[in-house]
């Protein structure tokens, strides 16, 4: 992939596991993953490669998706762990997308542990609700006043569409998409583009056949082989894809 030749400029934010920097060109931020793990209990400190791994995966999954005309902040990458990113407005809440019943959707849901939903089952929640304890219900989401009626089903069709086809691109590398987060800003005050990162920090990703996990559940259980389920993903990602399982 192409590089992008920007200047970094002066830290804007520093998350817990990606900085932003200013840079020289008022319009793109330089976005850079760090090793560090977020800090949601479980295993604590950094993973060495982490950072690097997920801007590398971040970065080809925005470039897909663009070819499917999603219109994302990426711009190119920077280096192996940063890459030029769109200057946005970033939206107060995440959208998460559920496509196999886990966790505390088991009960929600009443389908089995593992079990693939009927349909895909998209939820909003607040940006600060790092555990995704309580769930804002679309007129919350409104009256929040962050977007208008017509800009929210614009995200739902975005975030189904997005799903639908990264769904089929980790089948393809036989891995399941179980569920993952995303996040949305706007553009020059206006356009809402897909931002932030989408890696094995933020989606959900078990082996199709065995159903090993590769998943941000296994940081926090501090499961072992943490650099390697990292490493194996980018690995997958990477891959020649198989044919789709029927
Ligand atoms: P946190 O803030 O939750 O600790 P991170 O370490 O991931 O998270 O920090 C990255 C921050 O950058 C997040 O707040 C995210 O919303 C924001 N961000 C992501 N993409 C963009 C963008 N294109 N423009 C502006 N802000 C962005």
């Amino acid at each position: 992939m192409k590089e992008v030749k920007v200047k970094k400029k002066k830290k804007l934010y520093e998350g817990e596991t990606k900085i932003l920097y200013e840079t020289d060109h008022e319009e793109l931020l330089l976005l850079a993953f760090k090793d560090d793990v977020a800090g949601d209990g479980g295993k604590k400190g950094k993973v060495k490669g982490k950072g690097a791994v997920n801007n590398q995966v971040a970065a080809h999954l925005f470039k897909y998706l663009e070819s499917y005309h999603v219109p994302t902040h990426f711009v190119g990458l920077h280096s192996d762990h940063a890459m030029v990113v769109r200057k946005l407005e970033m939206l107060p809440f995440v959208v998460v997308m559920h496509n196999v019943a886990t966790g505390g959707l088991v009960k929600r849901s009443g389908s089995k542990e593992g079990q693939a939903l009927e349909k895909p089952l998209l939820e909003f929640y607040r940006k600060e609700d790092k555990k995704y304890a309580s769930q804002l219900e679309e007129k919350a989401v409104l009256e929040a006043g962050s977007v208008n009626e017509e800009e929210l089903v614009a995200i739902e069709r975005m975030a189904l569409k997005i799903n639908a086809v990264l769904k089929a691109f980790f089948q393809r590398r036989g891995l399941r998409l179980v569920n993952f987060r995303l996040e949305f800003g706007r553009y020059k005050a206006e356009k809402l583009v897909l931002a932030d990162e989408l890696s094995p920090d933020t989606c959900r990703l078990w082996d199709a056949e065995t159903g090993e996990k590769y998943d941000p559940e296994r940081l926090r259980k501090d499961a072992g082989k943490i650099e390697e389920a990292y490493e194996e993903v980018r690995r997958r990602v990477f891959s020649k894809p198989g044919a789709v399982a029927a």
